[in-house]
């Protein structure tokens, strides 16, 4: 999770919604991501999505069997749905988004019953850096923007 929170970093320095995202295949970092919606002006541009495109080219296909992602933030609609098509085993969650979260807050795609893949899910890793790093983000943009 520290990883993920240095990608989260990244997005931050960018003026990005700092969220951080990274791909463990067998032991070892295979990819990262951070948000870039802004930059690249993408509603898709997620730090996930990011993430498991560049995990897919790595291993040379759509199924990322034996991958845990670490994300500093809980997952939307969009990247729960895109961790189920990609067959991710294992996704381990910093913080959780009441607004927008899709593993349990808002709804629970990760564990709905009648999906067939459902990956193990984890909260609360890293969860005071993970959370503190938004609040102080929309702190700032509020302050800048009177
Ligand atoms: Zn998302």
């Amino acid at each position: 999770m520290r990883e993920a929170l240095k990608e989260a970093k990244k997005a931050y320095s960018t003026y990005e919604v700092p969220v951080g995202a990274i791909v463990v295949h067998r032991g070892e970092i295979i990819s990262r991501g951070y948000n870039k919606r802004e930059s690249m002006k993408d509603p898709l541009a997620h730090a996930e999505i990011i993430a498991i495109k560049r995990a897919s080219e790595l291993l040379g296909g759509w199924r990322l069997i034996d991958c845990t992602m670490y994300v500093t933030l809980e997952p939307c609609a969009m990247c729960a749905g895109a961790i189920i098509n990609s067959r991710i085993d294992r996704v381990v969650i910093g913080t959780r988004d009441p607004k927008r979260g899709c593993c349990g807050s808002v709804i629970d795609l990760l564990n709905h019953p009648k999906f067939n893949h459902r990956p193990k899910v984890d909260f609360g890793i890293l969860e005071e850096e993970c959370s503190s790093i938004l609040s102080t983000f929309f702190k700032e943009l509020r302050n800048s923007n009177p």
